[in-house]
């Protein structure tokens, strides 16, 4: 499958630290890069998230950056978090949880070698504490397959303060529906994506119907139970499918939400939210954006070329 090359030839390059450098150095990047990402600092962040607020989105803010082995970044990553959660508290846009978090915890030291899977889960204990100040929330991002017991441990451990804390589920892995089953409880927020990491065989579906199925099965579960499901997509089908399943299972507006990601299909963003749903838009920020763009670019092809024109200036 050729597409599936592409895929995971791109996002072998994500990795290519190398081709990362040279890369986010080309000038005309950060014009291009700024279709998918709301800036470098966290006032460029306040300013994205307002706008979409006025339009009656609700937002949810990513501070670019993961894997990391460096504990000072992950200090300066749990920091930019914290700052950017009082920020946004005094441009009042946190209350009733508008605008909230989602975290990697690989940002915040996962992977070191030393106790990181406590440094991980404590920082993001001081970021949840900071959200529930402000009046929001926090949603665990999920990463690669190697990661997902530790990251629904960690869930597990902060729901016990912070109840909202918000999980996502990858439709991709075989085992994504039973850890619907088990999350979708009251109270429970889970984020059903399909999933952008390369995986293998043994762990997750490979062919792009396959992935398809399961998550409207996935998606079923979670409609039917008693949790806040959280339809990550830009999938029209799916977007149709999650309506009809809301309306099956007589769930009202408010009790579960659309999400997509900043700069993909903002017309359709807008459109759902104005038909009076919950639509809330994914905003990563900072520096560290290659990772980020690279699966993006690896899921839409003419996203690719959009960036390489963008980048060789051709
Ligand atoms: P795809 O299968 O990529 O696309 C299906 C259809 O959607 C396309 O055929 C097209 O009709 C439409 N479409 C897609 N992209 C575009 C576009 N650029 N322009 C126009 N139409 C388009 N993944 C993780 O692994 N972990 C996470 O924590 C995570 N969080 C996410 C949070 C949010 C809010 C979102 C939206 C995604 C997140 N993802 C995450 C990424 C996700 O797993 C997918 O990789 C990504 O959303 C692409 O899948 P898709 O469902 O949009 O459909």
């Amino acid at each position: 499958d050729p597409s599936a090359a592409l895929r995971q030839g791109m996002i072998g390059l994500s990795k290519n630290t190398k081709v990362r450098d040279v890369v986010e150095k080309a000038p005309v990047s950060k014009d291009v890069v700024k279709r998918f990402v709301a800036g470098t600092g966290t006032a460029d962040a306040v300013s994205a998230v307002r706008e979409l607020d006025g339009h009656g989105k609700l937002a949810t803010l990513d501070f670019l950056g993961e894997d990391t082995l460096d504990k000072a970044q992950a200090i300066h990553t749990r920091d930019t978090y914290l700052d950017l959660l009082a920020d946004l508290a005094d441009a009042g846009l946190t209350d009733g949880g508008r605008v909230e978090v989602s975290l990697k915890l690989s940002a915040l030291g996962q992977a070191l070698p030393q106790d990181g899977k406590k440094i991980s889960l404590d920082f993001a204990r001081s970021i949840c504490e900071a959200a529930a100040i402000a009046g929001t929330t926090v949603t665990l991002d999920m990463e690669d397959h190697t990661t997902t017991d530790a990251t629904l441990e960690s869930l597990a451990e902060l729901r016990k303060d912070f109840p909202t804390t918000g999980a996502v589920l990858q439709a991709y892995l075989k085992r994504t529906e039973a850890d619907c089953r088990d999350l979708a409880t009251e109270g429970s927020r889970v984020r059903l994506c399909k999933g952008a990491y390369s995986e293998p065989a043994s762990v997750a579906f490979q062919d792009k119907g396959e992935v398809d199925m399961n998550y409207v099965k996935c998606l079923r579960v979670l409609m039917e139970g008693k949790g806040y499901p959280m339809v990550a997509s830009h999938d029209p089908r799916i977007i149709e499918i999650a309506g009809s399943l809301a309306d099956k299972n007589l769930r009202a507006a408010d009790s579960f939400e659309y999400q997509m990601l900043y700069g993909i299909r903002p017309k359709e963003q807008q459109r759902l939210a104005d038909a009076g749903n919950r639509m809330r838009v994914y905003v990563p920020y900072g520096d560290e954006w290659y990772g980020y763009l690279v699966r993006r670019m690896a899921e839409r092809p003419a996203n690719t070329m959009f960036f390489l024109r963008a980048v060789t200036g051709k």
